[in-house]
């Protein structure tokens, strides 16, 4: 991945290749101390123990928190089922209403359609053009009986920053729980769910340069106590909020991984948004490429752009010996239909179908950039010379709102 590979990787918001400093800290958990943290009787149960205790510090410090209030899960994915189905289940004297936005990620609508058929309400919010939410709908369709409000940090898809303290704001005055999907904005931006008023935050290691398969639920434990029912039992493990024995290998990166963004975040979105600005403005310079989603505010190493007239799909095929990039609902591309995140922002499907998503990290150069831009440049050329629709459009007929697929 540091540059050695000839197909340049774009796609860092699906997942980033894991720092070698983040495996170096973890590969003594493999060999040395191989012992369970929940084993407390002799010394290989206290080095693991230690271990997960240091890094639920590191990533508590990360987003500035109290190490008390992380639960390890095996990812976003995980923690995103256990705030929403938990807090539904906990707070049915409450009520059983859910707020949520149709550009969330499907690890959140799934987890929403589910508490739906346990006899729940969702209400999911529109964005508007640039795919942010509106504070005043908001406000209208929190009830007395509204037990979550649940909005994603940072969208994966566009980048965009939602106004989480304002968000929070809202929350406060109605006496709702917000939680936050942040997998996108935890080591790329600052975040303080405490400062902004936000009570639970999902996020993965494997976002951040650490490995798959771990990440964290941060719940409240003070103003407001938050209490969630756990979705998976057996020994009490994290509180009680998520049983199982502690993957000490993956926790220690995990924690690695967040240490190093803290120290890294704010040189690296620099060194990233110039680089994203470099490959977009490029890109734009050809003809009909359109951005989906605003300039900002945005994460520093996301760029999504519509090419009119082709399919991202066909783009991606005709460069991907080289670039690798996501297009559509990326993060389920088993599902071929166009990305629900542009729709919903008022995109044509057209449109949407058009889109490329391009994501960079840590390991992204110059060079692959101008590289990048070359191959893009090219394969538009290609694809659109083939394209009916484009030839059309050269001769002043514009199939566009009819759709040219
Ligand atoms: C990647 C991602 C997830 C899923 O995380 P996993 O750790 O892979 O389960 C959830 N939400 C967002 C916004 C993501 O980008």
């Amino acid at each position: 991945m540091e540059n050695k590979n000839k197909l340049i990787y774009l796609d860092y918001n699906s997942t980033t290749p894991v720092d070698r400093r983040v495996v170096d800290a973890m590969l003594p958990y493999f060999y040395d101390h191989p012992g369970n943290a929940a084993s407390h009787h002799h010394a290989y149960g206290w080095a693991a123990e230690d271990a997960v205790d240091q890094a639920r510090k590191q990533v508590a410090d990360l987003i500035n928190v109290s190490a008390k209030e992380l639960v390890f899960t095996s990812g976003a994915t995980e923690s995103n089922n256990l705030a929403i189905k938990g807090v539904f289940q906990t707070y049915q004297s409450k009520g059983k209403h859910i707020v949520t936005v149709k550009t969330e990620h499907k690890a959140v609508l799934d987890a929403c359609l589910a508490v739906e058929k346990m006899g729940g309400e969702v209400t999911y919010l529109e964005v508007d053009e640039e795919g942010l939410v509106n504070l005043d709908l908001l406000a209208e369709a929190i009830r007395p009986d509204t037990v979550l409000v649940s909005i994603m940090w940072a969208n994966n898809e566009t980048g965009v920053i939602q106004p989480m303290e304002a968000i929070g704001k809202v929350c406060a005055e109605q006496n709702t729980l917000l939680m936050s999907d942040a997998t996108q904005a935890v080591g790329k931006i600052p975040i303080f769910p405490k400062e902004a008023g936000v009570h639970l935050l999902s996020c993965s290691a494997h976002k951040l340069y650490g490995p798959k398969g771990v990440g964290a639920l941060y719940v409240s434990n003070r103003q407001p106590r938050v209490k969630i029912g756990a979705q998976i039992v057996g020994g009490g493990h994290e509180e009680g909020m998520r049983s199982g024995t502690l993957n000490v290998p993956g926790i220690v990166g995990f924690g690695k991984s967040a240490a190093l963004a803290k120290t890294e975040m704010a040189k690296e979105a620099e060194r990233l948004a110039k680089l994203r600005n470099r490959l977009e403005t490029a890109l734009l310079e050809l003809p009909e490429v359109y951005r989906n989603g605003p300039a900002s505010p945005r994460l520093p190493q996301v760029s999504n752009l519509s090419f009119k007239y082709i399919k991202g799909e066909a783009l991606m095929m005709a460069f991907k010996e080289e670039l690798a990039v996501s297009s559509g609902s990326a993060c389920t591309s088993a599902n071929p239909d166009p990305s629900h995140v542009l729709l919903s922002m008022g995109i044509s499907e057209n449109m949407a179908e058009a889109a490329l998503r391009f994501s960079l990290g840590r390991f992204t150069t110059t060079e692959q950039i101008d590289r990048s831009i070359e191959v893009v440049k090219k394969a538009v050329a290609k694809v659109r010379a083939e394209s009916p629709a484009w030839q059309l459009f050269q001769d002043g007929v514009d199939l566009a709102p009819m759709g040219w697929a």
